[in-house]
C-alpha cells in the first residue's frame, strides 16, 4: 500500500525532527496534502496510526490541510483554482494548462512536540 510507505517517511522525518529538537514526544503533525499527490487520506491517516505505535509519536493527531489544485491561466493571467483534478483547464476561459502552481504538496509544515510548542518546518520529499 502506497499511503503505508508514506506514514512510514512521515513517522521518520517527524521523529527524527523532535529528537534534534530534543523532544521526547510529539503530539500533533501538520500535513499539507496536495490534490495531485495521489494520497487517499483515510488510508494514510489508518497507516499513520499503526506505524506511529511503539515510536515517539505513538498517539500523535495527524492533521492534514487539503490543498486543491492550481493552475496558472495564461489568457486570464492569474491563477484558478480548480474543482477536482480530472480536468486541467481553467474554469473561466477553458484554456488548458500545464502551469501547476499547487497541488503535488507532500509535506510536514509543523509538529507540535511535548514541551517545546511548534517545531520547525519539515519539507518532506517523498
Ligand atoms: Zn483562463
Amino acid at each position: 500500500m502506497h499511503e503505508l510507505s508514506i506514514a512510514m517517511q512521515l513517522v521518520d522525518v517527524a521523529a527524527r525532527a523532535a529528537e534534534d529538537a530534543g523532544a521526547e514526544r510529539v503530539s500533533v503533525v501538520r500535513l499539507r496534502l496536495g490534490a495531485l499527490s495521489g494520497v487517499v487520506r483515510d488510508a494514510l491517516e489508518f497507516s499513520f496510526a499503526i506505524v506511529a505505535a511503539d515510536t515517539a509519536l505513538a498517539g500523535a493527531q495527524l492533521q492534514i490541510e487539503e490543498l486543491p489544485l492550481v493552475i496558472y491561466c495564461v489568457p486570464c493571467a492569474r491563477k484558478a483554482t480548480l474543482v477536482g483534478i480530472s480536468s486541467f483547464r481553467c474554469p473561466s476561459c477553458n484554456t488548458p494548462s500545464g502551469d501547476i502552481r499547487q497541488g503535488r504538496e507532500l509535506e510536514i509544515v509543523g509538529l507540535e512536540i511535548m514541551g517545546a510548542g511548534v517545531a520547525q518546518q519539515q519539507p518532506l520529499h517523498p
